[in-house]
């Protein structure tokens, strides 16, 4: 039986204005996620990642619009909702952010809010979305938190943030985005704060969540070595486009784009070798408001020939499921 799809973003964009300049943050991504799945949407700072999800949620700041495009939300039940038309503060925006769709934040530490024990924050989360009294909504934030693995849950629970390391902060997040189970977890970079041995817990208790209540994940990072850990498929982002997608084992075991070739080549590998270097990808990222007559990676690109600088590339399918968007795989190639 085919798998269900539980989110589908088409052709979405959106975009910055700062005074009289517009950034285009986002660039007409598609891409989907299937129930119970982990999307991994990945590239470097300013790929228009975060302006993704943001999207999605919208959470956009008041300079920020979504200007094309369609994104669905397929509930488990019920009609599908478009929420890239849902109103920013409407009744049924509000109703799917935390009840069907939760995020996780980069920073947990500017997520909570210092002035407030981290149980006032849980409580208060809780009873916005559940008529409970204080006394049980207590109750089930002790609850949530033991079983997110902080010892003395309920003593814990009248500590203030700065008394939580790093990890425990993020578990007390990922605890708050699951406390109605939505059916989608979007995690923006949620262990890109913390030290390594962290991160490997922070990811587990993701899997093991997914496990338990069959949540779907949308994981933005910048971080090949997180995607292959824990993803099902994978979108790579560059200057607010997709310019591969597929699944895991075909982005993996068969990257197309020069990007994604880049990015693989730029993660160190268990037992590589002395002599083996890490490449790092030449040049940076350009300006948000940069137009582009050609491919946006030409001038980092390896493989740029002269029609990559003239011609904005396609998106072609090179086998099922694998999309990639590079002239080395339409006819003629990059070189003509
Ligand atoms: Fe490189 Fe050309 Fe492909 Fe762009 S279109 S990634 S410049 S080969």
């Amino acid at each position: 039986m085919e798998q269900q799809m539980i989110l589908r973003v088409k052709d979405l964009q959106t975009a910055y204005y700062v005074g009289k300049r517009r950034v285009n943050a986002v660039n007409g991504v598609s891409f989907e996620l299937k129930r119970g799945e982990t999307l991994g949407i990945v590239g470097e700072s300013g790929c228009g990642k975060s302006a993704t999800a943001h999207s999605i949620l919208q959470l956009l700041p008041k300079n920020g619009r979504i200007e094309g495009g369609k994104v669905e939300y397929f509930p488990k039940e019920g009609e599908p909702v478009c929420l890239s038309e849902c109103k920013r503060t409407g009744r049924k925006m509000r109703e799917m952010r935390g009840g069907e769709i939760s995020m996780i934040f980069q920073d947990p530490l500017s997520s909570l809010n210092p002035v407030y024990t981290i149980g006032d924050q849980i409580i208060e989360m809780l009873r916005a979305h559940e008529k409970i009294s204080k006394k049980q909504a207590a109750v089930r934030a002790a609850q949530l938190l033991d079983k997110l693995g902080i010892p003395d849950a309920e003593k814990r629970l009248r500590d203030y943030p700065h008394q939580f390391s790093g990890g425990m902060k993020q578990r007390v997040m990922i605890a708050i985005a699951m406390i109605c189970n939505p059916s989608l977890l979007i995690a923006d970079e949620p262990t890109t704060a913390l030290d390594v041995t962290i991160q490997a817990q922070i990811l587990e208790l993701m899997q093991q969540i997914q496990q338990e209540y069959g949540t779907s994940i949308m994981l933005i990072t910048h971080n090949m070595g997180i995607v292959a850990e824990i993803c099902d498929s994978v979108a790579v982002m560059y200057m607010g486009r997709v310019v591969e997608y597929g699944s895991l084992k075909q982005v993996f075991t068969n990257p197309k784009h020069p990007y994604t070739v880049a990015l693989m080549q730029s993660v160190p590998v268990l037992g590589m070798g002395k002599d083996k270097r890490l490449v790092s990808i030449e040049g940076a990222t350009p300006d948000g408001s940069t137009v582009f007559k050609g491919c946006p990676f030409a001038d980092r690109c390896t493989k740029a020939g002269p029609h990559c600088f003239d011609h904005p590339p396609v998106e072609t399918e090179p086998e099922p499921g694998h999309r990639v968007s590079c002239h080395l795989y339409t006819e003629g190639g990059a070189a003509e």
